[in-house]
C-alpha cells in the first residue's frame, strides 16, 4: 500500500495556503451542551497543529451522534469548535453550514495556519449514502483530502471514502497512521499472538473469532460470550447468557481452532451469582449450577490468562471478561489487564467498553495502543479492507 503520511503533505511547505480538508472523528459525549469527555478532541489535535503549522488553511468536519440525515439542535458540533479553540489555544471558525456556498465563503475567508469546523457531516443523508453530489459538494472546499478518523474508516461515507476519489492529492492524518501501524503489528505478529476476546455478544464478533482462530496463537474467551462456547462444548450454563442460535457457530470456531493446532482458552472457574445486580451473593465454582449466572471469569481463569499475557509477544485485546463495571465482577477483567500491562509484548486493546476498563484501572500508559476504533480495528485485524484507507491508497 502506498498511503502519503502528513510528512509527506507538508514536506518543503507544500501545504501552505492550500485548503485541507481533515475528516477527523469529534463524536464525543455531550452533557448541558458541552462535550464531557474531550479524549477525541485531544487526540485530533496534533494532526491539526501540523497542518497549521505548515501554513495550511484547515477544514475540519466529523459526524456527531446519529441525527438520520436531518439537523438536530441537540447534536450540533458548535460546542465541540469552543472546545477545541481552547484546548488549541487560537481561535476556531464555525460554519453552521456543512456544504454550499455559505460554507465555502468561510472557507474562503480563511488565512494560513487557520481553521474552521464545519457542522455535523450527518445532518445531511448524502453522508452515509456516500451520496456522489455530497461528496462533490465536501471536496469543493478544498485541495487536499486528510482522512484521521480511524474509527469510521470501515464504513465507505462521503466524508470517508467518496470525498477521496475526487480530491487532487490525499494523506492519512498522525491518528489514522497510528492505528494502522499498531493494529498492522497485530496483522502480522511476532509470536505467540495471544487473542483476549471478551464482551457481552457472540453474534457480534463471531466473524472476528472465526478469522481469528486460525491466526492467533492462543485465543483465550471471556466475558458473555465464553458462555455460548461452553454450551457448544457440553458444559453446564446454568442461566448466564447463551446465544442459543449462536451455539453451532461456536462448534465451528472449536473446530477450525482444533483443526489448526491453535488453543482455545475457555474459564475453568466462574463468578457466579443468582441475579445481576449489585450487592448479589456471589460463588466460584468450576461448574455453573442451575439459577447461577456467570458474571465474571473466576480467579484460576483469571490467573492462567493474565499468565498468557506475560509469555506472549503480542496481544490483542476486545471485550472484558465480566460485568466490570460492577466492582464484585471486576477482578477478571483487573488480573487480566494487569498481566497485560505487564506483558513485555506489543499490547493492543480495543472496543469502547474494555478502553473504559483499562481507563477505570489507570492502565491505559502500560498498554503499547490503546485503539479508538472498536469496529474498525476489529475488521482491520480479521484482514478485511476498510474503504476508509483503501481510499488513500494511490
Ligand atoms: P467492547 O465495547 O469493548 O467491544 P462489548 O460491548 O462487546 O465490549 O461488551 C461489553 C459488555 O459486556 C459490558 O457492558 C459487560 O458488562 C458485558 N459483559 C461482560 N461479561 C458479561 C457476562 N458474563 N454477562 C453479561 N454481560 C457481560
Ligand atoms: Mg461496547
Amino acid at each position: 500500500m502506498a498511503i502519503q503520511d502528513l510528512d509527506g503533505l507538508l514536506a518543503g511547505g507544500r501545504a501552505a495556503g492550500r485548503r485541507v480538508f481533515v475528516r477527523a472523528d469529534l463524536n464525543v459525549p455531550l452533557a448541558r451542551g458541552r462535550p464531557s469527555d474531550d479524549t477525541r478532541i485531544r487526540a485530533s489535535l496534533p494532526t491539526l497543529r501540523k497542518l497549521l503549522s505548515g501554513g495550511a488553511r484547515v477544514v475540519v468536519a466529523s459526524h456527531l451522534g446519529r441525527p438520520k440525515g436531518e439537523p438536530r439542535r441537540d447534536l450540533t458540533l458548535r460546542p465541540v469548535a469552543a472546545r477545541m479553540a481552547e484546548l488549541l489555544g487560537t481561535a476556531v471558525g464555525f460554519s453552521e453550514h456543512t456544504v454550499g456556498p455559505a460554507a465555502e465563503q468561510r472557507v474562503a475567508e480563511l488565512e494560513n495556519g487557520q481553521i474552521l469546523l464545519l457542522e455535523n457531516l450527518r445532518f445531511h443523508p448524502g453522508e452515509t449514502a456516500n451520496d456522489a453530489d455530497f461528496a462533490q459538494a465536501l471536496a469543493a472546499l478544498c485541495d487536499v483530502y486528510v482522512n484521521d478518523a480511524f474509527g469510521t474508516a470501515h464504513r465507505a461515507h462521503a466524508s470517508t471514502a467518496g470525498i477521496a476519489a475526487v480530491v487532487p492529492e490525499v494523506a492519512a492524518g498522525d491518528l489514522l497512521q497510528a492505528e494502522l501501524r499498531h493494529l498492522a503489528v497485530v496483522r502480522d505478529p511476532a509470536r505467540p499472538l495471544l487473542c483476549l476476546l471478551g464482551g457481552a455478544k457472540v453474534s457480534d464478533k463471531l466473524a472476528v473469532l472465526e478469522a481469528l482462530a486460525p491466526h492467533a496463537d492462543v485465543l483465550a474467551i471471556g466475558g458473555a460470550m465464553a458462555y455460548t462456547f461452553l454450551a457448544a462444548k457440553g458444559e453446564p450454563t446454568g442461566s448466564s447468557r447463551v446465544e442459543a442460535d449462536r451455539v453451532e457457530d461456536a462448534r465451528r470456531v472449536l473446530a477450525a481452532v482444533e483443526r489448526a493446532e491453535r488453543r482455545l482458552l475457555l474459564p475453568t472457574d466462574h463468578l457466579v451469582a443468582e441475579a445481576l445486580e449489585v450487592g448479589a451473593p456471589t460463588r466460584i465454582v468450576k461448574e455453573i449450577p442451575p439459577g447461577w449466572m456467570g458474571l465474571d471469569i473466576g480467579p484460576e481463569t483469571a490467573a492462567a490468562y493474565a499468565q498468557e499475557a506475560r509469555t506472549a509477544r503480542t496481544i490483542f485485546w476486545n471485550g472484558p471478561m465480566g460485568v466490570f463495571e460492577i466492582d464484585d465482577f471486576a477482578h477478571g477483567t483487573e488480573t487480566v489487564a494487569l498481566g497485560v500491562a505487564e506483558s513485555p509484548g506489543t499490547s493492543v486493546v480495543g472496543g469502547g467498553d474494555s478502553l473504559a476498563a483499562v481507563n477505570k484501572l489507570d492502565l491505559g500508559s502500560r498498554i503499547d495502543h490503546l485503539s479508538t476504533g472498536g469496529g474498525a480495528s476489529l475488521e482491520f485485524v480479521q484482514g478485511l479492507e476498510l474503504p476508509g484507507v483503501t481510499a488513500l491508497d494511490r
